[in-house]
């Protein structure tokens, strides 16, 4: 059994094969998808999916680093209000990114700190989004990280003193997605990550693993990361499998 940490499967890219993905999904033995949203218009979207496929979807509530605007802290003050209503098995997806924007570095950073505070008041873990942004996220972290605070860096690719840091927080996991199949990433950093701190992840529809890089990303696709991380580690992909899924439980807290 194999747990997608991390897929966008709500987007409308998916709107007229969705059942056929899911069908790839589950003969994949990917037996459960977990939703981080983006942004507002994301929440109906998944939510629609949880409901139409219970115990296969989940969802997660946040507010992406990308979308954060002017208006961040009303947009914040309606998301949080969900999140008992909801039930989310998550915060996020959070985080910094200083690729698509730089200029507004001050109102991600708060908009961050918020959603820190969130998984901290309601006991679940944050997914983090880092893109060109290690060092202002964990400024952060330095500042906000606490025994109760757990989450995990999504589409992780780092070197080994950000494995290092990120290790010492504590309760930190790191999601491999497609992106560690290629090329440029496969410098053997993997093996330095704590084994019971490894999950794995699409981010589909975006970053396909090898061979699928380039055309859409979906949740069958990960058997081509748990091959890679098998390979790396020198276990076999059952237990890749078994050792990730277990991960995810914990950090999650679903079963
Ligand atoms: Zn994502």
């Amino acid at each position: 059994m194999i747990i997608d940490t991390h897929s966008h499967v709500y987007l409308d890219v998916f709107k007229d094969d969705l059942a056929e993905v899911v069908e790839r999904a589950k003969s994949c033995d990917v037996r459960k998808v977990l939703l981080p949203n983006i942004d507002e218009a994301s929440i109906e979207p998944m939510l629609g999916l949880c409901k139409d496929y219970p115990d296969f979807f989940y969802s997660m509530i946040g507010l992406h680093p990308c979308d954060v605007n002017d208006d961040y802290e009303e947009v914040l003050a309606r998301m949080k209000a969900l999140i008992p209503i909801v039930k989310p098995v998550g915060i996020g997806e959070t985080g910094i990114d200083l690729h698509w924007k730089q200029d507004n570095l001050e109102i991600q950073k708060k908009s961050f700190i918020e959603q820190i505070n969130w998984a901290k008041e309601f006991n679940l873990p944050l997914i983090i989004h880092a893109r060109e942004s290690f060092k202002e996220i964990f400024e952060c972290l330095d500042e906000h990280d606490s025994p109760e605070l757990r989450g995990v860096f999504h589409c992780f690719t780092g070197s080994e003193n950000e494995i290092r840091k990120i290790a010492s927080y504590h309760n930190f996991y790191f999601g491999i997605g497609g992106t560690s199949t290629y090329k440029k990433n496969q410098d053997g950093s993997i093996q330095k990550i704590p084994v019971d701190k490894l999950v794995v992840e699409t981010d589909a529809p975006f970053l396909s693993p090898v061979p699928n890089r380039g055309k859409r990303n979906e949740p069958a696709f990960i058997e081509h990361t748990v091959e890679f991380i098998s390979k790396s580690l020198g276990m076999t992909f059952d237990e890749t499998a078994a050792l990730t899924t277990e991960n995810a439980k914990r950090l999650f807290k679903i079963d």
